[in-house]
């Protein structure tokens, strides 16, 4: 494709990596012949508790694990690596200087779109990305609310998967196989992740 090269950002908790997440970088990447998907977690919330969300490592890996085998995804530490809360604004800065001659597009979610205008510096934000709103299962799609022609509403198979049905899941004892990828499982399993025991069963080690 002519032009600049496109890099989608493709920002999120990760905890864990769903089928969701990867369907709409796909889909995006697809659509706007992006050159990859960067996939950035985010950093250790600063104001939970550290039990609320999984470790930052644990995070990075299983988003490195998901994305392993797409030569189109990546997955960058940006953000994991900082100190202090995430905001959008540094991740942007961040990879604006290690892309400097790209077009970035931040991928998000419906949900997360509709918070847009509350986020920090927006005005900013839009000056260094394109934006980019996947449809999601559950939530309205509307750009009413924000300035014209600053998001691009793209729809998306529907996916009704989020993390925190499938810690629930975890928590429950239910499977999450085809919801998360199948070494996300063995991840989950390994680790002891979202049981409330915080155990790993036996027969894996
Ligand atoms: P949690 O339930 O813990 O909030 P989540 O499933 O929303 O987790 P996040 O890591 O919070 O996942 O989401 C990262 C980004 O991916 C957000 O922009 C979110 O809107 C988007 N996203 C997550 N799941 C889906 C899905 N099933 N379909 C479309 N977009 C999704
Ligand atoms: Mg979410």
């Amino acid at each position: 494709m002519a032009g600049r090269r496109r890099i989608g950002v493709m920002g999120g908790t990760f905890d864990p990596i769903h089928h969701g997440h990867l369907v709409a970088a796909s889909e995006v990447q697809a659509q706007f012949g992006l050159e990859q998907v960067v996939f950035v977690p985010t950093g250790q919330p600063w104001q939970k508790s550290g039990s609320e969300v999984s470790a930052a490592e644990d995070r990075y890996l299983m988003t490195v694990i998901a994305t392993a085998s797409n030569p189109r995804f990546s997955v960058n530490r940006v953000d994991i690596d900082r100190s202090g809360p995430t905001y959008t604004i540094d991740t942007l800065n961040d990879l604006r200087a290690l892309y400097p001659d790209a077009e970035l597009y931040f991928i998000t979610g419906a949900d997360a779109m509709s918070a847009i205008l509350s986020w920090h510096r927006v005005e900013e934000l839009f000056q260094l990305a394109h934006f980019i709103g996947v449809t999601r299962h559950g939530y309205a799609l509307d750009d009413d609310h924000l300035p014209d022609g600053a998001v691009t509403l793209v729809e998306i198979p529907a996916m009704a998967i989020s993390s925190s049905g499938c810690r629930e899941r975890v928590a429950g004892g239910l499977p999450v196989w085809y919801l998360v990828p199948d070494g996300i499982v063995q991840y989950i399993t390994k680790r002891g992740l979202y049981r409330p025991d915080g155990l790993t069963t036996p027969e894996w080690g």
